[in-house]
């Protein structure tokens, strides 16, 4: 039970760090406590077609997306029509099994139902203890790549930082909701999501309904969605397939490695406040991470100062657009109803639609933002307060 790598958490960081370490000829062991990999589902699975810059598994996309039907808590609707793909939305079960199988095929062993109990540092690396399904084994490696979500054992276990907040989640696979398959639908307001947004998105042969929030019972204004509010007059008819709760993490992590360790994916805060999107980011820097990993393995150095580049390399690429995603979060979590109002009624004219339209990018969401400001700078009062607490 000797490797070089060892990652904790099969889910797409995870299987795809594997996937570039065992494929240079490195000895990967990817653990996962599932015993089938990709489910529970706890993801909306809207992503960018840069996705598949990354991993080309086009062939899990169960629908196309061009964009979304936005509404203020008082039912005024915005529509930003990008006319073309905009979005995909993934089979996420299939995506995270098809990163997964690559691993294998390229020498990966997995150990699937199989839970991480432990990890020590020793003289030789890392000793981790891990429970299968009929024994406890000892695994020892080089590396250790945390990717084990929101609940990161391994940043726990080697005192690696922690989110600063998350949002709260609960999703459903519905079918019979009466939408447009083209857009996506997004619902804002203190009384329909908290601190966050609802969404029905069509996705192939059903459509996810879900939510996430900062304050409260996901629970609760999931079901609200149902009997009041703009969502309930799409949902009238619709039966539900399946659900699930989860919860995605957010901050700018001032440490992701240490000594032999290194975090990715949700385990390391990748995600974006603006949109909870956390696929494409973590993606990007888990291939930073693999990267790193692999020097580290040819030069036989796997210290702090290190895998310190992974840190600096992630935050390099997907860093300006996280902290900008906070600074936005921050704002928009304290608007109260009658401020989202404002602003529905500022950007609901033809120019500003077309603007958003044309400059929009899920992958990048802030990049917006200035051109906003400068077409509306009316804009700017509402972000007032978190400009002040910048400056303090
Ligand atoms: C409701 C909801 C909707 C979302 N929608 C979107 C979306 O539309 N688009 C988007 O881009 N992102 C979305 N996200 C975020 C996205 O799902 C995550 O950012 C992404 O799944 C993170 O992947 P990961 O590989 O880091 O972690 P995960 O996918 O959470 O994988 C971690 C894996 O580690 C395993 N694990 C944990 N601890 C152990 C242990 N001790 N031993 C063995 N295995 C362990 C877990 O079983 C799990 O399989 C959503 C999240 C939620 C909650």
């Amino acid at each position: 039970m000797d490797f070089d790598v060892a990652i904790i958490g099969a889910g797409p960081m995870g299987s795809f760090a594997a996937d570039m370490i065992s494929k240079k000829g490195w000895r990967v062991a990817l653990i996962e406590e599932h015993r089938k990999i990709g489910i529970p589902v706890q993801c909306a699975g809207l992503v960018t077609p840069r996705v598949f810059e990354l991993v080309d598994k086009k062939l899990t996309v169960v629908n196309r997306i061009r964009g979304a039907e936005i509404y203020s808590p008082r039912g005024r609707e915005l529509l930003i029509d990008g006319k073309e793909t905009e979005a995909v939305v993934l089979d996420r079960a299939a995506f995270d099994r098809e990163i997964a199988k690559d691993a294998l095929f390229h020498g990966a062993t997995s150990f699937l139902g199989s839970t991480a109990l432990s990890g020590v540092r020793t003289k030789k690396g890392i000793e981790l203890s891990v429970q299968t399904p009929d024994k406890l084994i000892t695994i020892n490696c080089k590396i250790l790549i945390g990717a084990d979500g929101i609940r990161s054992n391994v940043a726990k276990w080697f005192k690696l930082p922690r989110a600063e907040s998350i949002v709260r989640g609960f999703e459903a696979e519905l079918v019979e909701v009466d939408c447009d398959p083209r857009f996506a639908k997004i619902f804002v307001g203190n009384h329909v999501a908290p601190g966050f947004f609802s969404w029905i998105i069509p996705s192939g042969e059903t459509t996810r309904v879900g939510l996430c929030v900062e304050r409260g019972s996901a629970y609760h204004y999931f079901n609200k969605m149902f009997q009041s509010g703009e969502s309930s007059r799409f949902l009238k008819n619709s039966r539900t397939i399946s659900f699930v709760a989860g919860a995605i993490p957010f901050g700018l992590l001032r440490k992701t490695a240490s000594d032999n360790v290194m975090i990715v994916g949700d385990a390391a805060c990748q995600a974006k406040a603006t949109t909870g999107g956390g696929v494409y980011t973590g993606l990007v820097a888990s291939k930073l991470c693999a990267d790193t990993a692999l020097l580290a393995l040819e030069a036989d150095d796997f210290s702090q100062r290190f895998l310190k580049r992974y840190h600096r390399n992630w935050k390099k690429a997907i860093g300006k657009e996280l902290k900008r995603g906070l600074y936005a979060h921050k704002i928009y979590r304290d608007l109260i109803d009658e401020q989202m109002e404002q602003i529905f009624e500022l950007l609901d004219n033809e120019e500003i639609l077309d603007l958003v339209s044309e400059k929009g990018d899920m992958t990048f969401p802030s990049n917006i933002g200035k051109h906003l400001l400068k077409k509306e700078p009316k804009l700017l009062k509402f972000a007032t307060p978190v400009l002040k607490s910048l400056f303090r």
